[in-house]
């Protein structure tokens, strides 16, 4: 354990740290560093981090939120892209023997497999796997949709986003924020957002407002549907022109078999109004629909 005043929450002992090792930020790593404790425990507090869990940390940085995983979790592994990180990590970590830094792109791992070396390695059963992370901004929906759709052992994910994009991943149907992105993460998780954070718990400071939120994996998805394919192809075409119909939009993607007509129908069929945008259906209607022409299309 380190003390909490000496850990690099501590913007003292990050600013000494980059002396240091003469660290310069790289933007198009996405690198804002934490520097606030009060923020890092309601990340560990909103992941639900115990002894029995193995924490995959995407991007560690200095290593400031992995000094509060390692002391939470049974073993944390840390993927980190930025090999000038790797001497300060090993000072940083030094005192926890249960971290594994990886120096890879976390877009070009496979983290079943890096879960299996530690669990084997380490001779460590754990009970769950839950992604922990302040995200690079740049890749934030690759790095989610690659957790859902390569059904990644995760229970949950837990991750300091732009606060635009938790807002979009936890809006509701009808509103400004509500689109494919929304859709998407409801259709694989339950999403939570644990907190608001203001650019000055940063160092540098980014230039927008940031949130904490939990996506918990569904244990069986909330709809069920013929073909998902579709159904996500149906989704991205109705919110690709926003301010088009459902209607246009899906007729203008020119998705095989699919007319305007038959998505009209379809609508009407399910009690909707033929002109209705996308913005308004819900994940079981989106579901619905897709099964309705997935039928017609056979
Ligand atoms: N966890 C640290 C913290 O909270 O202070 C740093 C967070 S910073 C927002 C994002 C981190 O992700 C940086 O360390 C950056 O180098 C790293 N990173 C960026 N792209 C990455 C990628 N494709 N794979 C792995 N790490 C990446």
């Amino acid at each position: 354990m380190i003390p909490d005043n000496e850990k690099l929450s501590n913007p003292q002992v990050t600013i000494a740290a980059i002396k240091k090792y003469g660290f310069s930020f790289q933007k198009k790593f996405g690198q804002n560093f934490l520097i606030d404790d009060h923020v890092i425990n309601k990340i560990i507090k909103a992941a639900d981090i115990t002894k029995d869990d193995i924490v995959v940390e995407i991007g560690p940085g200095m290593g400031t939120l992995t000094q509060y995983l390692a002391e939470s979790a049974g073993q944390v592994i840390a993927v980190e892209i930025d090999t000038k990180l790797l001497p300060i990590l090993a000072e940083t970590l030094a005192p926890y023997d249960n971290v594994t830094v990886i120096n890879n792109d976390i877009l070009k791992c496979d983290i079943e497999e890096l879960v299996n070396e530690v669990k084997e390695k380490k001779g460590f059963d754990y009970k769950a796997v839950k992604v922990v992370a302040n995200l690079p901004y740049y890749i934030t929906t690759p790095i989610i949709m690659g957790l859902f759709e390569k059904h990644v052992p995760a229970e949950s994910i837990t991750v300091m986003v732009q606060k635009e994009v938790a807002d979009r991943m936890n809006a509701a149907p009808g509103g400004k924020d509500y689109g494919a992105l929304s859709l998407a993460v409801q259709y694989y998780s339950e999403t939570y957002i644990a907190a608001n954070v203001p650019p000055n718990c940063f160092i540098p400071r980014p230039g927008v407002g940031s949130a904490v939120i939990r996506l918990t994996k569904h244990d069986k998805a909330p709809v069920e549907v013929k073909d998902e394919a579709l159904m996500f192809r149906l989704i991205h075409a109705s919110f690709e022109q926003r301010r088009k119909t459902l209607k246009n939009g899906i007729s203008n993607a020119g998705l095989p078999g699919i007319t305007k007509e038959a998505v009209g129908e379809a609508l009407i069929s399910m009690g909707l109004d033929e002109n209705i945008r996308g913005e308004r259906l819900s994940l079981a209607e989106f579901a619905q629909l897709a099964d309705i022409l997935y039928d017609a299309c056979e």
